[in-house]
């Protein structure tokens, strides 16, 4: 009976990790690459409700509903889509509410794993151009010190590159 319910909370949590994994790679190779013209919104300043990168979220949402309507008709997939679906969740908390306060209460983390996540993330955009971020994870980051040195890294690759 509990070996029963353990499948199904594997799958979710494995999707979850591979999600983030997508994700992280989407973001830095696709977002940050030829998607840039929808991601580039969310990179700058404004005081509009949606962004164009919001499409992004809207793609990923319509993803996990094509595995639901396939999930109907294999127990399997339809776990997949469950995953998929308490990614997008995690996702929204971590990154809307908590990292950009675009929505629900306004909470500053102050130790711990939040916390990371939630510096990572604001080292995210200490950049707002395609190239030289840091931290493209969403529920994963690396430590801030390593990240602090990799953009620092990162500003001395494009000063050079500039000034040739
Ligand atoms: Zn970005
Ligand atoms: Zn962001």
């Amino acid at each position: 009976m509990l070996f029963d319910a353990m499948i199904p909370a594997f799958i979710v949590i494995f999707t979850i990790v591979i999600m983030e994994c997508i994700a992280t790679a989407v973001h830095k190779y696709i977002m940050h690459g030829w998607g840039w013209g929808w991601h580039k919104s969310h990179h700058e300043q404004h005081d509009h409700v949606f962004e164009k990168n919001d499409l992004f979220a809207l793609a990923f949402s319509a993803l996990a509903i094509v595995l639901f309507i396939i999930g109907m008709y294999n127990w399997v997939i339809w776990w997949i889509a469950i995953g998929v679906t308490a990614y997008g969740a995690i996702y929204f908390l971590m990154h809307d509410v908590l990292v950009h306060r675009r929505w629900g209460p306004v909470y500053l983390p102050r130790k711990g794993y939040l916390k990371r996540i939630y510096q990572a993330h604001r080292l995210h955009h200490v950049k707002n151009t395609r190239t030289g971020c840091v931290s493209f994870g969403f529920i994963y980051a690396k430590p801030i010190d390593k990240l602090l040195k990799n953009l620092r890294i990162e500003r001395k690759g494009h000063r050079s590159t500039r000034r040739r």
